[in-house]
């Protein structure tokens, strides 16, 4: 793992931009998450609800886990009860899924929308060009247990630097965008979540509120 000094200098680093770090822990052991939780991190990211499963009850109850990963229909039901926010909402299907099973756990569910800005990063994710469409012809921007915070993105997996910047760019402008058209009467429509350990400062400096940061802070995944 990451030292205790460097895992505190990129959380000062991202403070004085006012980011949100999700230290991403799949893969890794509870004793690395734990010690992570040690220097005070509270936000996990995890991308398989199995796997979440399995850690959540085994680690401090004030962590925030974040779901980051797609979310399969089958699987809503275990997760809404024990996440914290969900990046990976990527269909109106699974809107009206979580809606359902916000409503039985008696919650308030924060979501961000997943845009698919890369032509090969994955295959997940509203289209760019429809999503504002989707949304307005859909009855999904009023669910009273889905709260709408913002969008997700990841970028391509490439060396281009102008390639990653361009796609960060055009997902901040799609949330400028949203953020007008459809949820101008939400104030927590506030987030970004943009930047991996390879591309975060790209991803900051394009407008960035919270990175997903896993192999830079826990070492190289097995
Ligand atoms: C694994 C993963 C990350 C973190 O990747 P690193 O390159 O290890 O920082 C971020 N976002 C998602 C969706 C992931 O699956």
């Amino acid at each position: 793992m990451m030292g205790q000094n460097s895992y505190h200098e990129l959380k000062a680093w991202l403070d004085q931009r006012k980011v949100n770090l999700v230290a991403v822990s799949k893969t890794q052991s509870i004793e690395s998450i734990l010690n992570l939780y040690q220097l005070g991190q509270r936000i996990f990211g995890e991308n398989r609800v199995q796997e979440l499963l399995e850690k959540q009850p085994q680690l401090p109850s004030d962590i925030q886990w974040h779901l980051i990963g797609h979310l399969q229909s089958n699987k809503v039901k275990q997760a809404v009860p024990i996440v914290a926010m969900i990046h990976s909402v990527d269909s109106i299907k699974l809107l009206s899924l979580l809606e359902k099973e916000a409503a039985k756990a008696n919650r308030i569910l924060p979501v961000l929308l997943q845009v698919k800005i890369s032509p090969e990063a994955t295959k997940y994710g509203f289209d760019e060009q429809t999503i504002i469409d989707e949304l307005k012809s859909s009855q999904v921007t009023s669910l009273s247990h889905i709260q709408y915070r913002g969008l997700m993105g990841m970028a391509s997996f490439v060396d281009d630097e102008t390639i990653i910047r361009q796609e960060f760019s055009t997902l901040k402008a799609i949330f400028e965008k949203l953020k007008a058209e459809v949820f101008n009467h939400a104030t927590d429509f506030d987030q970004i979540s943009m930047g991996m350990s390879g591309d975060y400062q790209i991803a900051v400096e394009e407008g960035s509120t919270m990175v997903r940061i896993g192999s830079l802070i826990f070492g190289e995944r097995k």
